[in-house]
């Protein structure tokens, strides 16, 4: 609701300021007033979804041809035959593959596993050697 209060106020402001100049020139306010609160508006409208929405397609289209092809060799539900595959992680479409030896198609289903993050403890380099250090 407070996303749309202020570009009514700063529209309603305006379209004062620009029905009072046109009133000094002997204009109508009213009518000064309503073409340009409507003019404003359409403006609002279009940046607000048609730019933005344009917007926010082409930065998806830009995180997806960010995002590397994943290659991994599964096995085939039906056959079990290892299948070498090399995909796309996109939300939109089911991630599939034809098994290459029984012609059946798979769903792949990817899943997350959790690890802990382990850190490098600080050790001092053993000396093999007297001259060389591991
Ligand atoms: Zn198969």
């Amino acid at each position: 609701m407070k996303k749309y209060v202020k570009p009514f106020l700063v529209n309603v402001i305006l379209s004062s300021l620009f029905g009072l100049i046109n009133s000094l020139y002997q204009g109508n306010f009213l009518y000064t007033f309503c073409i340009s609160f409507l003019i404003q508006f359409i403006l609002y409208y279009i940046t607000s979804n048609v730019v933005l929405g344009i917007f926010r397609e082409k930065t998806k289209q830009l995180e997806l041809s960010k995002l590397e092809n994943l290659s991994t060799i599964l096995d085939c539900a039906y056959c079990s035959q290892k299948n070498i595959m090399t995909f796309i992680p996109d939300q939109n479409e089911k991630t599939q593959f034809i098994c290459e030896s029984c012609n059946k198609e798979n769903t792949v289903i990817i899943q997350f596993t959790v690890a802990r993050t382990t850190e490098t403890l600080p050790i001092n380099s053993l000396l093999v050697n007297e001259n060389k250090t591991i």
